[in-house]
């Protein structure tokens, strides 16, 4: 896929990013440490072989590498919370919480991951009717 240019913020706006390069995957993962993560049934994973750049606010970010997992770390904003990216030294690697973005990202979700652990109530594609906002 093509070099992209993808930029992002967290919800207090305290912490904006800039991520270049490849687009290589995007993932809906259902596992119970998403889960937990993001307070909802999935997350949407975007990754990106390239490079990270702090616009602003680095001083807000913070991360949690969860002492089990072998590479399971969370990076948010200390300030309000909001999952952000984070560079994956031995792959080269950006993962981008898809939510974060301020840009439309260059692809579509190719695939749910860990399946199996989907909470039942967690939504499969097309599995529920949809709205444009709030439901009425
Ligand atoms: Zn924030
Ligand atoms: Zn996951």
């Amino acid at each position: 896929m093509e070099q992209s240019t993808l930029t992002g913020s967290c919800l207090c706006d305290g912490v904006r990013y800039t991520v270049r390069g490849e687009p290589q995957r995007f993932y809906h993962c259902h596992c119970s440490r998403c889960r937990k993560a993001t307070g909802t049934g999935h997350a949407s994973n975007l990754f990106v072989r390239g490079t990270l750049g702090w616009d602003s606010g680095q001083e807000l970010i913070q991360s949690y590498k969860l002492p089990e997992a072998a590479r399971f770390t969370n990076t948010f904003c200390r300030r309000c919370g909001s999952r952000l990216p984070r560079f994956n030294e031995q792959t080269g690697t950006v993962f981008i919480p898809a939510g974060s973005l301020d840009v439309e990202p260059p692809m579509r979700p190719q695939a749910r991951l860990f399946s199996g652990s989907r909470a039942a109530w967690s939504c499969t594609a097309h599995s529920v009717p949809e709205f444009d906002e709030y439901a009425s």
